[in-house]
């Protein structure tokens, strides 16, 4: 008898787990269900007229061989690209500025790193922070990215640069994020310090950060030259629909679209999937967002549930538009605006036709605008048509190109409503006791962003993860 699985979820984690599990178990039946009309989840290619363009996800981090190793096992290593030399700027102060450097997503160790992103006050206070009484920090502990930068370097630090870089990746202003989820070298350097009995400052662990990268790049020609020769993000030419149809294609399993699952009823050792059919199932993996994964757990792992519905998501709105004539577009690969930047609406630009040579050769321009944080819905409530009008008014006003006068000529409005899990301070424990409670239940896992992280080679890693341990490989 060949073993049966329900996959609930057919984003990243629901295929790249389908399709572990076909490897390892050729004879295993999987069924996969998925409550919309379309595989991919927060993976959307969509078709504009000039070529495929994502919509969710547009990039990942090259440089987790683990990920580019996954994509050259399904086959797809020259569907791989690179952006090319442009860089992003911050629009601060009703100006723009460069990405500031040497910091660690824009918490620097010195004032210089931050150029005139902040007045001459903060400066100052940052030079002067290591020589400041110790952060009163306990090993393991947790705390806000915002609260403690806050306390250390001042507010200005926060609202110009460190939210709007945070945010590009989570969609939470830096107060919403908790510092071991979101910068956790960071954390384990307070770690140390206060390990080593010495006075705990930002400067000092941000500085010892630094040091350790740099001595990285003197240890071996192998560690020096990795760095350096692989960039840092890679994406797929014919967009993502390249890598969720190829993982479909490779499940081997039956795909179950608009099948909304409601709950999962154990009984005689095996699972029948409310919404589903009447199939029982040996095992089953849930790889749906927080809270619905909580619905689902409820029957199955009850400690998990209830730690599950703590996880709040938060909500975006991503609107492309191409251009006809893409002159007058500024040589950048896209804009970050600081959180506190009044009268913009848009919190990012992506210029993706200057990012991606491959969108580039398209010709005419192409330009993703982002709108939306964490605890602000109000983008999302209205309509294309207002968006559109919001994203060529703060475009024209930060870099001077007229979108209207450059002929728009394709838009595409994706709602991304509870899009991303929040990874507050108390995320990483809440992902530990959903841990221990699943892994006491061997034939129900969980896999996807909120358990395994953001980011699509974490989301990867996770999923595969979770499938060997469903089928009892290690
Ligand atoms: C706007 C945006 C931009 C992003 N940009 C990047 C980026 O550039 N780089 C990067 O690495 N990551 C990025 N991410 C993050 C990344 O896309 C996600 O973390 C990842 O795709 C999540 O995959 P998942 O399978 O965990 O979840 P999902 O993609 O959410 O998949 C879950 C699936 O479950 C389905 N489902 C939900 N409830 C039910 C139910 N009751 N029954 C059946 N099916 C159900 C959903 O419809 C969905 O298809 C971005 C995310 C967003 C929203």
């Amino acid at each position: 008898m060949s073993t049966s699985y329900a996959i609930i979820g057919a984003g990243l984690a629901g295929l790249t787990a389908a399709r572990e599990i076909h490897t390892l178990d050729p004879d295993a039946h999987i069924d996969v269900f998925e409550a919309t009309d379309r595989i991919g989840g927060k993976l959307h290619t969509v078709a504009f007229d000039a070529g495929p363009t994502d919509m969710g996800a547009e990039a990942y981090l090259a440089f987790r061989a683990d990920a580019t190793e996954f994509f050259t096992e399904l086959g797809l290593a020259d569907r791989i690209v690179h952006p090319g030399p442009h860089t992003s700027m911050i629009y601060s102060g009703g100006r723009l500025h460069p990405l500031p450097h040497d910091t660690v997503m824009g918490i620097p160790s010195a004032s210089a790193s931050l150029g005139d992103l902040v007045g001459q006050d903060t400066r100052a206070r940052i030079d002067a922070e290591g020589d400041a009484p110790g952060i009163d920090w306990t090993v393991g502990a947790d705390t806000s990215v915002g609260s403690l930068v806050r306390a250390r370097f001042g507010d200005d630090v926060v609202d110009h640069v460190v939210s709007a870089l945070l945010g590009g990746v989570y969609s939470c202003p830096a107060d919403e994020l908790g510092l071991r989820a979101t910068v956790p070298q960071l954390a384990a350097e307070l770690d140390d310090l206060a390990e080593a009995g010495e006075r705990v400052t930002l400067s000092r662990a941000l500085k010892s950060l630094d040091e350790k990268k740099r001595s990285r790049k003197t240890l071996t020609p192998k560690e020096k030259l990795t760095p350096e020769k692989t960039p840092v993000f890679g994406a797929f030419r014919g967009g993502y629909a390249e890598l969720y149809e190829e993982l479909a294609e490779q499940s081997g399993a039956d795909i179950h679209l608009d099948t909304f699952v409601s709950g999962i009823v154990p009984g005689d050792g095996r699972y029948r999937i409310t919404g589903a059919g009447d199939t029982a199932y040996d095992r089953v993996l849930i790889t749906v967002p927080a809270p619905t994964a909580a619905v689902l757990l409820r029957d199955v792992a009850p400690d998990a549930a209830t730690a599950a519905r703590a996880v709040k998501l938060s909500s975006s709105v991503v609107v492309g538009m191409r251009f006809d004539s893409g002159d007058s577009l500024p040589d950048h690969s896209g804009i970050l605006i600081a959180a506190d930047e009044p009268d913009m609406h848009a919190k990012a630009f992506t210029f993706s036709s200057k990012k991606w040579p491959h969108i580039g050769e398209r010709g005419g321009a192409f330009v993703r605008a982002s709108f939306g944080t964490f605890g602000d819905d109000s983008m999302l409530k209205i309509g294309e048509d207002e968006l559109v009008d919001h994203a060529l008014d703060d475009l024209q006003k930060i870099t001077g190109f007229d979108g209207r006068a450059a002929g728009l000529s394709e838009i595409y409005t994706q709602y991304w409503w509870g899009g991303l899990p929040r990874f507050s301070d108390t995320h990483l424990d809440t992902v530990a006791t959903v841990r221990t409670a699943v892994d006491a239940v061997p034939t129900v896992d969980v896999a996807g962003a909120w358990v395994d992280g953001v980011g699509v080679p974490a989301v990867i890693a996770g999923a595969r993860a979770a499938a060997r341990r469903l089928a009892g490989v290690n």
